[in-house]
């Protein structure tokens, strides 16, 4: 199943990258494709209150109501509040909650198309776009609606979730795992940052240099996070699911085809027992909508479009990457 909402309108910024646009182009590509008529389309419900204060204080959700009263705010240099977003942003969450519900309903797999992004959120500060963490609220209320022990988020989207990260950072019940560009914005996601505490070895950071293409990307899905996840044993998967990894994107390097996305959904579906996507980035309009069809292709037996080729990858790339991966299975004992 699939949940949007035209509310998701009243944040928006026209010259923003991050703007109404790129939904209302994904919708439009879909519907083209008539994936529809293969797959529900529900209305998401807005998070409550408590379902944000799971995740942030009260001082950030007051904070984020407060400036989108006021109107038009900025927080840092690049995260913006238009009048309605603090309702349009609770909604986002409550995009990421209605697939949880659905999921226990029977709908295994299931795509948010929500904005605004979450990963970005800390558990006190907005930024990067994001205001709140919506696939964090989702975690934490699939353990106290429906008393989820073991939950694994993935993170896909080019920029590392800061955010994801910092919540769960000492935190055995949700296993984060990322795979993104490194060094680039937000600075974090290094490979010794893997929990403390309880949590230690519950975070698995996967940082790639530019120019990565699928082949190695593909690599460090099927020997680290496929392997990281048989071994947790996780009752829920929720991805955050960025496209900004695509090479075509204005804001990364990492050199990804859309039949990468359509062979990391059908790899990982079969390794687990379900997956809740939510959308993070992804700011080329032209090809954030086939990268999302790419993903719902294996999950939803959608036909259609055949994904890009790959693009073959730089040996000296790949070399480096090898040793990577290598060095994150030592680490983890994969
Ligand atoms: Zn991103």
């Amino acid at each position: 199943m699939i949940v949007y909402s035209e509310k998701f309108k009243e944040h928006d910024q026209e010259y923003h990258p991050e703007n109404n646009n790129r939904l209302l182009g994904i919708m439009r590509h879909l519907t083209r494709m008539d994936v529809f008529e293969e797959v529900p389309l529900f209305e998401p419900q807005p998070a409550g209150r408590e379902d944000l204060l799971r995740v942030h204080s009260l001082e950030h959700v007051e904070k984020i109501r407060k400036l989108s009263e006021m109107g038009d705010a900025n927080i840092g240099m690049d995260t913006y509040l238009t009048f309605n977003s603090y309702n349009t942003a609770k909604l986002s969450a409550g995009g990421v909650l209605t697939c949880v519900d659905k999921f226990f309903e029977g709908y295994r797999h299931s795509f948010a198309l929500i904005r605004p992004p979450g990963h970005h959120a800390e558990r006190d500060k907005a930024m990067g776009f994001c205001l709140f963490n919506n696939v964090a609220v989702a975690a934490r209320y699939a353990s106290a609606k429906y008393g989820v022990e073991k939950i694994a988020i993935i993170d896909i989207d080019v920029h590392h979730g800061n955010g994801t990260q910092e919540i769960f950072y000492s935190d055995p019940d949700v296993f984060y795992i990322s795979l993104h560009q490194f060094p680039h914005y937000p600075g974090t996601g290094g490979i010794d940052e893997t929990g403390i505490g309880r949590g230690a070895g519950y975070t698995l950071n996967v940082p790639l240099p530019p120019k990565t293409r699928d082949r190695s990307f593909l690599r460090a899905v099927d020997e680290v996070v496929i392997p990281a996840i048989r071994r947790y044993k996780p009752e829920i998967v929720l991805v955050s699911a960025g496209y900004d990894a695509h090479h075509s994107d204005p804001l990364g390097g990492l050199e990804l085809s859309h039949s990468c996305y359509y062979e990391v959904s059908r790899r990982l579906m079969d390794n687990a027992p379900g997956l809740i996507h939510a959308l993070e980035g992804g700011y080329n309009l032209e090809s954030l909508p086939k990268s999302v069809y790419a993903t719902l292709m294996p999950l939803f037996d959608l036909k259609g479009e055949p994904p890009e080729p790959p693009m073959d990858e730089n040996p000296a790339v790949t070399r480096y990457i090898d040793r990577r991966i290598d060095a994150i299975k030592d680490k983890f004992n994969l």
